[in-house]
């Protein structure tokens, strides 16, 4: 299955075939998508897949054993190999694109371990291991705004995965495992501020993000403290 958004993360739109259906469950595979599949704290996309029957809801994308796997509210009288135009609910994708992309520059100005975090439509959150409470919010929402005013371009690259293994610190969560896809890793950065490995979707330049306000800091246990973060558009 190639996945589309993984070269361009802004196709809206895309034809496919479909590959595999489980009428009972109503989800579908098909043969390549540009629908982003429910992981690493990013939310599964949502949108719509026309057939010659109609036009069917895509509910929800999930993955299963490294198969991308739709969602959807009705499976009319589809078939394998029967040809689909999908369409990603883009006001949805593009907020989670600005949301994720923003998470990485949070990451990249507190140097402390992750250990958590969610990407969602009008609020996101990452988790930092800070017992000394170190993390600022005033200072954080400044620095954060000018990273994004710099307009840095983002950029994908894979690489094979024995390369990480010799520079771990690049793995910045200490709760979720970076994909590993035939031994090879993808690499997001964002020009020299951040470099992490990762298998989401990212807006092309960081002033596509506007600004963001930084929300409540809020202690979650002795160790935890938990950053929200809200986009002004
Ligand atoms: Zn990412």
């Amino acid at each position: 299955m190639t996945k589309l958004f993984e070269n361009d993360a802004y196709i809206k739109e895309f034809r496919a075939k479909i590959k595999g259906i489980v009428k009972e469950d109503k989800h579908i595979e098909l043969d390549q998508t540009a629908f982003y599949a429910k992981s690493g704290g990013q939310p599964g996309d949502k949108g719509e897949i026309e057939t010659v029957g109609g036009k069917i809801k895509v509910l929800d994308t999930i993955k299963e054993n490294n198969r991308i796997i739709n969602i959807v509210d009705d499976i009319k009288d589809l078939e394998e190999n029967n040809n689909i135009i999908g369409k990603i609910n883009w006001d949805l994708r593009y907020k989670h694109m600005k949301m994720h992309t923003a998470l990485h520059l949070l990451c990249s100005i507190i140097p402390l371990g992750v250990t958590g975090g969610q990407i969602g439509y009008e609020k996101s959150r990452l988790d930092f291991n800070d017992p000394d409470k170190l993390i600022n919010k005033d200072e954080l929402e400044e620095k954060i705004n000018l990273l994004i005013g710099d307009n840095h371009t983002v950029t994908s690259e894979i690489i094979e995965s024995s390369i990480l293994k010799e520079k771990p610190e690049l793995v910045r969560t200490m709760s979720v495992r970076p994909p590993e896809v035939d031994g090879k890793i993808r690499l997001i950065r964002i020009g020299n501020v951040d470099l992490q490995p990762c298998g989401g979707t990212h807006v092309n330049s960081t002033s596509e993000i506007g600004k963001i306000k930084i929300g409540k800091i809020e202690n979650k246990g002795k160790m935890n403290r938990r950053v929200n973060l809200l986009l002004s558009s």
